[in-house]
């Protein structure tokens, strides 16, 4: 899902090199359609899903004499993620939007390698539930979170003490606000150390990305938040730690590289062989760790409350997120304004303390609402 993405190309570079191990069953994008295309021209997977409609023939006459079955629209999405010829789901649509298919995934017992993190800061409770009760596993996909899974391998009988997220800082770590005030998208699209989408790449810069994945980690690990810490480190070599009872504290580590979280994810538990670009330790001999600066970016600090004080609060935090990062792509606020957006749409939406999937949908489309009009006003302002 999402295979035109970031994620979704690095996957299919994997799927290309172990073509006896792994087969496309579907493919899927918004609205890229001649991605899409050449996508499902390689692969030649059972169905491909274009989710905007209006590519729907564009798409259906490109493969018009290939044996790929084509559809549309986002209910499409959760039709084909539950085809029996699917062994794994690897969710990898960004924001709300991945949400139901992962849902649809889980219901029809289908594993799920998790990249869209959104899926469980949203709908945390209900996601994991479900998984759960229908004995689906869900991987993490997510590298930090992939970091924590290796680092658990043989572990899983011994208690967590505390886990440590490392964050890189994103393009903007050790600036100030009055910096930050200046700075421009090209400026917060240039990541140090990872390329990404678009919408993780600002997360990233604004270190709302660490927030969302202080949550996601406390539903796939059940961590209480004060279990999750979060460190910077600018070199991104260490992807994240775990601390045990007896204070004993495992890494895992490696060259930024998303295909490795994404192939463990695949294969899980097997490790096989690949050909990445191996770390050299002298290449890096200093490896350093800072305290994150939650007052320059409250973003962590509004992620930590959503998770606190949990029900649809932190699917009102991503909703918010969303279309603030989406209106400072398009050049309608400032850096600063987002996290500004997020904090002011947490105090105006409704709060629903145990929230259904059809409440999780009305409080997105809430928040929306909300969030769009403050941004508005600030472009009026
Ligand atoms: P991209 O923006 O690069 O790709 C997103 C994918 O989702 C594309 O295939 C896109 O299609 C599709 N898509 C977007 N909107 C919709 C929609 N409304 N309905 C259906 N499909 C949609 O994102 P990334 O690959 O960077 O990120 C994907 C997820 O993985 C995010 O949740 C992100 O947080 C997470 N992640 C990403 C990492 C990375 O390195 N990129 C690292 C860790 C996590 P189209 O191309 O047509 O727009």
């Amino acid at each position: 899902m999402g295979s035109t993405g970031s994620i979704g190309t690095q996957a299919l570079e994997i799927v290309r090199a172990n073509p006896e191990r792994l087969q496309v069953e579907v493919l899927t994008a918004q609205n890229n359609a001649d991605l899409l295309i050449k996508q499902a021209l390689e692969f030649e997977p059972n169905a491909v899903v274009i989710a905007d409609k209006a590519k729907y023939q564009y798409v259906k006459d490109a493969l018009d004499k290939h044996d790929i079955k084509v559809f549309a629209g986002a209910d499409a999405l959760t039709q084909v993620v539950q085809m029996d010829t699917i062994d794994i789901v690897l969710a990898a649509i960004v924001g709300f939007a991945g949400l139901k298919s992962t849902i649809a995934a889980i219901e029809a017992g289908k594993p799920v390698a998790l990249a869209n993190k959104e899926t469980l800061v949203v709908a945390g409770a209900l996601v994991t539930n479900l998984a759960k009760e229908k004995g689906v596993n869900i991987f993490p996909v997510d590298s930090e979170h992939s970091a924590i899974f290796q680092c658990l391998a043989g572990e899983f009988h011994n208690k967590i003490e505390k886990i440590i997220l490392t964050a890189s800082g994103g393009p903007f770590r050790g600036k100030d606000k009055k910096f930050l005030s200046t700075v421009t998208k090209e400026n917060a699209l240039k990541h140090p150390n990872w390329t990404m989408g678009a919408k993780i790449t600002i997360d990233s810069a604004t270190m709302m990305n660490k927030g969302l994945e202080i949550i996601e980690a406390g539903w796939l690990f059940s961590l209480k938040p004060e279990q999750i810490e979060v460190i910077i480190h600018p070199q991104s070599i260490v992807h994240s730690l775990v601390q045990f009872e007896d204070g004993s504290i495992k890494a895992q580590l490696g060259l930024p590289d998303m295909r490795l979280p994404i192939q463990y994810a695949l294969f899980y538990p097997q490790r096989v062989p690949s050909t990445f670009t191996r770390f050299d330790f002298t290449s890096y001999p200093n490896l350093s760790f800072e305290k994150a600066d939650a007052e320059t970016f409250p973003a962590l600090s509004l992620a930590r409350e959503a998770m606190n004080k949990g029900g649809n609060l932190p699917c009102v935090l991503n909703a918010a997120n969303e279309v603030a990062v989406g209106a400072f792509l398009n050049d309608e606020i400032s850096f600063l304004d987002i996290a500004d957006v997020v904090e002011k749409s947490m105090q105006k939406a409704s709060f629903i303390a145990k929230p259904s999937l059809e409440d999780y949908t009305k409080s997105d489309e809430e928040t929306r609402k909300i969030a769009s009009v403050l941004t508005t006003n600030k472009v009026r302002a």
